[in-house]
C-alpha cells in the first residue's frame, strides 16, 4: 500500500507533527492534480497493489478530495482516509452522501485523535471531531499518537462506545525528525509508554478494541506477558519499521514522513511499487550498518539477525547522529 498525499496543507499544528519537514518547505498552493492521481492509480494497478491510503496535511482539504476518492473506489481500490475530522459541514455532508454508500470494507478512516485534555486544541475544535465520528463512526478506526509517557487513552475508549467506532486502535510511536523540533518518545522512555499501554489492558478487553501498533516499537522491552496479551487480542505483531512509500502531489517520494529530507526520488523514476520498496530497504540496510539499531544491544541481538525485530526506527537512529 503507498501512502498519496493530496495536501500538504493542514488545519491543525500538532506537537509531534513527524510531517512537519514536508509541511514547511511544500508550497501550500502544491496540490494533487488528476492527471497524477491517474498516473499513480495505474502505477499501483500495474504493481498488483490495490490498497492506496490518502493522507495530507488534511487531505480533505483538497477541492476534489470526495471526485478523487470515487474514483479510487470506482477502479476498485480499498481506500483508507488519513483524517482529524475537522472539515467543513459541507465536505462532512459530501462524504456522508456519496462516501458512506460504500461498505467499510472499500472506505475507512483512520481519524488521528487528540486528547483534548492533554493537547489543548482550538475553540470548536473537538466538536466539529465529534461531527465527523457522529457521521462517519462505523467507518472510522482511531488513530492515536504518543508523544508523552502520562498519554491517557481513556477519551479514545469514551469515543469508541459512544460513536461506534471501529474497535481497532492504530497506536503510533512519535517519531523524531531529524534537525526538527516535534515532540516524541525517547529510546530511554519507551518502556514506560509499553507499560503504560499495557496498564490500559482491562479497558480494551471490555470494549473488545485490539491495539494495533504501529512501527518502531522495540521488541525486546515488552516481557513475555505483555507479548502474550497483546498477540491474543491483536495477532501477530510487526516490530519492524517501514518503509511506509510516501507519494507526494508532485510525485515525489520518501520512505517515510521522518525520512522525507534524506533520498526523496521521484516516482517517475521506478516501475512498479515493489521497485520502490526495494530502494528504500536497501537505504534503510545501509544506515543499518552504520548504526544497527536504537539501543547498543541491537547490533548482536538475535531477533534483529532473524527479522523479527528492526531495532526500533531508522528515524532514532540518525536523530541521534545528528549534531
Ligand atoms: S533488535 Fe534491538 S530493539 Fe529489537 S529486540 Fe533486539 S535489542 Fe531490542
Ligand atoms: S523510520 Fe521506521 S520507525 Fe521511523 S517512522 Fe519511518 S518506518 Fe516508522
Amino acid at each position: 500500500m503507498a501512502n498519496l498525499l493530496l495536501t500538504t496543507r493542514c488545519v491543525r499544528s500538532c506537537p509531534y507533527c513527524f510531517a512537519k519537514n514536508e509541511m514547511a518547505e511544500s508550497d501550500p498552493s502544491d496540490i494533487l492534480s488528476w492527471e497524477n492521481v491517474i498516473y499513480v492509480a495505474d502505477f499501483l494497478v500495474r504493481s498488483n497493489d490495490h490498497h492506496i491510503a490518502l493522507l495530507g496535511g488534511e487531505p480533505t482539504l483538497h477541492p476534489q478530495f470526495v471526485d478523487m476518492t470515487l474514483y479510487l473506489l470506482e477502479r476498485g481500490f480499498h481506500v483508507t482516509v488519513f483524517t482529524s475530522g475537522i472539515m467543513s459541514d459541507e465536505r462532512l455532508e459530501q462524504l456522508g452522501s456519496y462516501l458512506s454508500t460504500f461498505p467499510p470494507e472499500r472506505i475507512q478512516f483512520v481519524c488521528n485523535l487528540n486528547n483534548p485534555d492533554q493537547t489543548p486544541a482550538p475553540k470548536g475544535e473537538t466538536e466539529k471531531v465529534f461531527r465527523f465520528l457522529t457521521a462517519l463512526g462505523p467507518w472510522t478506526t482511531p488513530g492515536f499518537n504518543i508523544y508523552r509517557t502520562d498519554f491517557s487513552l481513556d477519551f479514545i475508549f469514551d469515543y469508541i462506545a459512544r460513536f461506534g467506532l471501529q474497535g481497532q486502535v492504530r497506536l503510533g510511536l512519535s517519531s523524531p525528525i531529524a534537525n526538527q523540533d516535534n515532540l516524541y518518545i525517547k529510546k530511554e522512555d519507551m518502556k514506560k509508554v509499553i507499560d503504560r499501554l499495557y496498564g490500559y489492558r482491562n479497558r480494551f478487553e471490555k470494549l473488545r478494541a485490539r491495539p494495533s501498533l504501529d512501527c518502531g516499537f522495540p521488541l525486546c522491552y515488552f516481557t513475555d506477558e505483555q507479548l502474550g496479551w497483546f498477540y491474543r487480542m491483536a495477532g501477530p505483531m510487526n516490530f519492524g519499521c517501514g518503509p511506509a512509500i510516501d507519494i507526494k502531489p508532485n510525485m515525489d517520494v520518501y520512505s517515510c514522513f521522518p525520512l522525507s529530507n534524506i533520498h526523496k526520488r521521484s516516482l517517475f523514476e521506478f516501475n512498479s511499487i515493489q521497485e520502490v520498496v526495494a530502494f528504500y530497504l536497501t537505504l534503510h540496510d545501509r544506515i543499518r550498518q552504520d548504526s544497527p539499531g536504537v539501543f547498543e544491544e541491537c547490533a548482536a541481538c538475535i531477533f534483529r539477525n532473524e527479522g523479527r525485530c528492526a531495532g526500533g526506527g531508522v528515524c532514532h537512529s540518525i536523530e541521534a547522529s545528528c549534531p
